[in-house]
């Protein structure tokens, strides 16, 4: 009988954050959505050429067109890098694009680690000779912004809040009408990598309207355990492409102006799960070890303003009352103000900028009542959690990307600013050290 519970509870989703009227509509429209029939993505199918912004790509192929922001004959256009990997055999077209925002880099960087050589060469994950449909990779989709290190157009205007554009409209309205057309108006889905706002960071983490059951699926198929159910907002890219049924979601890691190591990483573990999930590349998805879908974020905001210390980062599972940070006044010393945490839960962005004033955001609180032990049985020493994908190597690297250093020198002993001597008889230390690996050493 115990045996009989404790398996039953092992399939607990936790949907716990959930409020009961919005699971009762992300059921209902999980029920109503019924497995797409694609004849169209028949292994059988008719497969050809495709094209992209006027250029064709041949199945079996990858190409980088580089397409307009503005449809000019004066002045800068504003083209963009766009790599189009043309499976051999037919499959869905999916959109992976960074850059939204031009300071957040995760996407960028993402992106870029797709398209070398260690992902695309023959025989590896991205191949296209062995893929099905279509990828449509934008490292960049703000370059202007990403070249002033902005967050935004030169019109000072958030592309994210401007789709589907209009091409009469602001220039921001028409990049976003243009990227619209070519980019998203057409894909199967669309894998948005975007990072906290300046001064901030988040935890790996999925945002998607999950009452939108493509959104849902494609959430899922990410593969990491932070799921946010969240309406998307006007004018964003998710709102467009769920308006047109286009499965969407927006990743988040990071922070701007940061390029955050363990953010890229889930970020691509994320993306290849996704071509996996809809049977582009080879392999199985990896799935994480429990999923929390939440609504119950909340923003912990400075009571007062002078120089905030956080006392923890991102993704640190906290216990109520625990504190976050402290805030102290250079001019008026001898008065903290701490702020803790109100109640258990998990951190998933936290404040990186040090200036802070009343109200200001200190941190991004998620809530976790019934179910803080799954988080807690999966931290590092830190108290921070450790979110699928984000542990072993970095799955770009390879074996001859590894330098191997040998350090000479003796520590001289002392205090820390000691210098490092080199010593002659280094290389008698050495062979010491090392004799007893002679065999292995010997090839
Ligand atoms: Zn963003």
């Amino acid at each position: 009988m115990a045996g009989k519970k404790r398996k039953a509870k092992a399939k607990i989703r936790v949907a716990h954050e959930l409020p009961r009227r919005r699971r009762n509509a992300i059921q209902e429209a999980m029920a109503a959505h019924k497995p797409e029939d694609r004849p169209e993505w028949d292994r059988g199918a008719k497969w050809s050429n495709t094209r992209f912004y006027r250029k064709i790509i041949k199945p079996g192929t990858m190409r980088t067109v580089h397409m307009p922001l503005l449809e000019t004959d004066l002045g800068d256009s504003w083209p963009i890098p766009v790599t189009i990997l043309h499976g051999s055999r037919p499959g869905p077209t999916i959109t992976i694009l960074g850059g939204v925002h031009g300071d957040e880099l995760t996407g960028p960087s993402t992106c870029t680690h797709l398209l070398s050589n260690a992902f695309t060469d023959e025989g590896k994950p991205l191949d296209p000779t062995k893929m099905a449909g279509t990828i449509r990779i934008v490292p960049i989709v703000n370059l202007p912004g990403y070249r002033a290190k902005s967050r935004y157009f030169p019109d000072g205007r958030d592309l994210n809040r401007h789709f589907p554009g209009d091409p009469k409209g602001s220039t921001t309205k028409r990049v976003a009408a243009q990227a619209w057309k070519y980019l998203f108006s057409d894909a199967d889905a669309i894998v948005d990598l975007h990072s906290a706002g300046k001064g901030r960071s988040n935890m790996p983490q999925i945002r998607a309207n999950l009452a939108h059951a493509g959104s849902n699926i494609l959430a899922k198929a990410f593969g990491i355990e932070i799921i946010l159910d969240s309406k998307p907002p006007s004018g964003s890219l998710r709102k467009a492409a769920i308006a047109l049924d286009i499965p969407v979601v927006t990743y988040e890691g990071g922070g701007a102006n940061t390029l955050d190591h363990e953010s890229v990483k889930v970020a691509m573990h994320g993306v290849l799960n996704v071509l996996r999930s809809f049977r582009m590349i080879d392999g199985n998805p990896l799935r994480p070890r429990f999923r929390m879908l939440a609504s119950g974020s909340h923003w912990l905001r400075a009571g007062e303003g002078g120089l905030l210390d956080m006392f923890v980062s991102a993704g640190s599972v906290m216990r109520e009352g625990e504190v976050i940070a402290t805030i102290s006044d250079p001019g008026t010393p001898g008065i903290t103000v701490d702020i803790v945490a109100p109640e258990d839960g998990l951190l998933i962005g936290a404040a990186t900028n040090p200036f802070t004033a009343a109200g200001m955001p200190v941190g991004h609180f998620l809530p976790v009542s019934k179910h803080l032990k799954l988080l807690s049985d999966q931290i590092d020493t830190n108290g921070k959690f450790l979110v699928c994908g984000s542990q072993g190597e970095a799955v770009w690297r390879e074996e001859q990307d590894i330098d191997e250093v040998a350090v000479e020198g003796d520590w001289s002993g002392g205090s820390v600013d000691s210098e490092w001597t080199i010593t002659k008889e280094i290389n008698e230390t050495q062979a010491d050290t090392f004799s007893d690996n002679e065999e292995e050493a010997e090839a």
